[in-house]
């Protein structure tokens, strides 16, 4: 890499969490917040923000007032979680996990992040099945928008799932639950916020298991082509990262649970890429401080899952994401197509990930029905460049049918998601029956969601 290229991602990554999504402004003398998303490339339309101090302090909000969106950790690309009227926190409700060991099941309030419930339940001898990249995000907010992880059989975090408490427009609490509730469950799990203010999850639990990792470098996009299933079968967890320059992928992640029948055997070469020596970062030339440990070095499930430590920060908030699912069956012909415009792409990239999903029978979720493979952009913080490029990608994806992930910038036409996302009339049907007026959508929904009947 050169190095004019080296300073534009470190100052991109490395400098950029001196700008708090929280913009201070000084108006009239007093300090005020600006309220953004995590990323900084959204000032949400008001400041009207009311922080619940109970669950019937946010019954009480929800039910006197006409129009809202509950907000959890901020951490969208685009403006799936704004609202022009008023936001419904529930940072100030307490996190109070109660296990029940007998269903193997964790309850949560909404807002808690995995971060705090990762460590938490290791204490307790328990585990969750996968984790995202990050563990900063809140678990109502992930399950909203079909988060996810990597590996081939792992479902993503909305699939541990098995019951919902929401407060819903007439401001009662609804319980919903995976054995009692049916469709009406898996149409309201991955609910994008419209269908009330998640108040409590609970989510499936296993025992606590130590994992490892290790990254092999360079391997040649033909290896890719010739080979994909065997790469993405080799672990637990596999990500692909590319910048799409030389036709390489530059690093291979794979993370093997310890104790599971098949293990990793990690020799110097795979599939023509070379074993690292030292623990290396997505982008090699930054700093691998903040990454989790690899070279094969066990560690707990939530210290080696993520690519990076509960403690830090995996990067600084000025970037952009994008990210597509397309049918696993496809991933070769799709990496291959957008290998095809590596030279429109590289230029604004600061990484992709390319990550296999199992199939789900969540309605909104990208991988209803089919096994995914995702693949993910991290762009430079340019919005002009990257909202040019995305219609090109969009293109070089359609044949596959390619669904967009809810929480990430995209710019397909709500027709065409109509025509990817089949669950999305039901959905529709379903939030209405929960909120008739409309509380809690707002534009972003009523364009992607509702403005398609
Ligand atoms: C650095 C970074 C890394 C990421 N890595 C991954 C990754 O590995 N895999 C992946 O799939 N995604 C990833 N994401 C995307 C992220 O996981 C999703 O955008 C997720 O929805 C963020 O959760 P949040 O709490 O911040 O939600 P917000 O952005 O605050 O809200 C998202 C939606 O959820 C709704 N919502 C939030 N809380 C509630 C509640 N209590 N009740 C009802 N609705 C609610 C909001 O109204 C909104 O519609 C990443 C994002 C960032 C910034």
């Amino acid at each position: 890499m050169k190095k004019r290229t080296f300073l534009r991602l470190a100052g991109a990554i490395g400098a950029g969490w001196l700008l708090s999504p929280l913009v201070r402004l000084r108006a009239k003398g007093k300090m005020r917040e600006k309220l953004k998303n995590w990323a900084g490339n959204i000032d949400y339309s008001t400041e009207n923000l009311h922080r619940a101090k109970s669950v019937n302090d946010a019954k009480v909000y929800v039910r006197k007032t006409e129009k809202l969106k509950v907000l959890g950790t901020r951490h969208c690309f685009n403006t799936i979680a704004d609202s022009k009227d008023g936001f419904l926190s529930l940072t100030e409700l307490p996190d109070a996990p109660v296990i029940d060991a007998a269903a193997r099941t964790v309850t949560i309030d909404a807002n808690m992040t995995y971060g705090r419930l990762a460590p938490w339940l290791e204490e307790k001898g328990y585990a969750l099945h996968n984790l995202a990249s990050l563990p900063h995000i809140s678990v109502a907010g992930a399950v909203s928008t079909a988060t996810h992880g990597s590996g081939e059989n792992n479902g993503n975090l909305s699939t541990a799932v098995t019951g919902l408490e929401l407060v819903t427009a007439n401001g009662e609490l609804l319980q919903l639950s995976r054995n009692k509730d049916g469709e009406v469950f898996r149409g309201a799990v991955v609910g994008l916020g419209a269908l009330g203010a998640i108040m409590k999850v609970t989510l499936e639990i296993q025992p606590a298991f130590q994992a490892r990792q290790w990254v092999y470098q360079n391997m040649p996009m033909e290896a890719v082509e010739a080979h994909f299933d065997q790469i993405e079968g080799s672990g637990y967890s596999v990500s692909l990262f590319t910048d799409w320059r030389n036709r390489n992928v530059n690093e291979v992640w794979i993370k093997d649970r310890i104790g599971d029948a098949k293990q990793f055997e990690a020799k110097p070469e795979f599939f023509g890429a070379k074993l690292a020596k030292k623990n290396l970062h997505p982008i090699a030339e930054i700093s691998a401080e903040n990454c989790t440990e690899q070279m094969g070095a066990p560690g707990p499930w939530y210290d080696r899952l993520p690519h990076f430590k509960m403690g830090f920060m995996p990067s600084a908030g000025k970037e952009l994401q994008s990210e597509f699912f397309v049918p696993r069956k496809d991933a070769v012909k799709a990496i291959l197509a957008l290998e095809k415009l590596h030279e429109e792409i590289s230029p604004h990239l600061l990484i992709t990930e390319i990550r296999a999903i199992a199939a789900d029978d969540l309605w909104l979720s990208p991988c209803y029905q089919q096994d995914s493979v995702a693949i993910h952009f991290t762009w430079q913080q340019d919005w002009p460049a990257v909202k040019a490029v995305l219609p090109e990608l969009e293109k070089a994806l359609a044949p596959f049918a390619v669904r967009p992930h809810w929480g990430k910038l995209f710019t397909l036409e709500p027709a065409v998601l109509r025509s990817r996302y089949k669950k999305l009339t039901e959905f529709v049907e379903l939030a209405q029956k929960y909120d008739p007026q409309g509380k809690f959508r707002n534009e972003f929904l009523n364009r992607h969601v509702f403005a398609i009947r």
